[in-house]
């Protein structure tokens, strides 16, 4: 098992929050996303849905992935849960990697490494190099960095190993009233 791994969905909007927790939480189980909560080492997490598999689309042709804990022996290695945190008071910009290199669009070269932080529609880095600023929320992260307060985290999957379907994230937008992006975190 390698919690470490996930797939992150996100607001596009990185100030949006739905009206709370809750009700995310009744919406994802509605769309029978997730289901029963599952506590493990002192962190709780939902164990996947029934509609799941048609929601978050596997690249390979056909995932190995494991969705029943078995209370006698260690998790799979490719055991598949969900957590959704408490939504944040303050939007962060979350790094996909714990050294995180950006490469500045404009001179291409590979610049510092940028780590976890409070950010606002106002934040900026610079390049070292080129001395270009970039706005956090405007950047292409590609997928290997994301913003917000709110975080759907599906853990136990590798980069690109999977990708949320087109109509969960029509889904979360009619439900939310915004797009929605994802990201992921990894130790590879
Ligand atoms: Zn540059």
């Amino acid at each position: 098992m390698n919690f470490y791994n996930r797939l992150v969905l996100h607001p596009k909007d990185i100030d949006h929050t739905p009206a709370s927790r809750t009700v995310l939480m009744t919406f994802l189980h509605e769309q029978k996303f997730l289901s029963d909560s599952w506590h493990y080492q002192g962190q709780d997490y939902h164990l996947i849905g029934d509609r799941f598999l048609s929601q978050i689309m596997f690249m390979g042709c056909a995932p190995s992935i494991e969705f029943e804990p078995d209370e006698d022996s260690e998790l799979p290695a490719n055991f598949v849960a969900i957590r959704v945190p408490e939504f944040l008071s303050q939007t962060v910009f979350i790094p996909g990697k714990d050294e995180f290199h950006y490469r500045c669009p404009s001179c291409k070269k590979t610049a510092a490494i940028i780590e976890r932080q409070a950010v606002t529609v106002d934040s900026s880095f610079q390049c070292q190099y080129c001395a270009k600023n970039f706005f956090f929320h405007r950047c292409n992260w590609r997928h290997f960095a994301g913003l917000g307060k709110c975080f759907i985290e599906v853990m136990g999957i590798f980069p690109q190993e999977a990708i949320p379907s087109s109509s969960l994230l029509e889904q979360l937008k009619e439900f939310s009233g915004v797009g929605w992006d994802y990201f992921y975190i990894s130790n590879v």
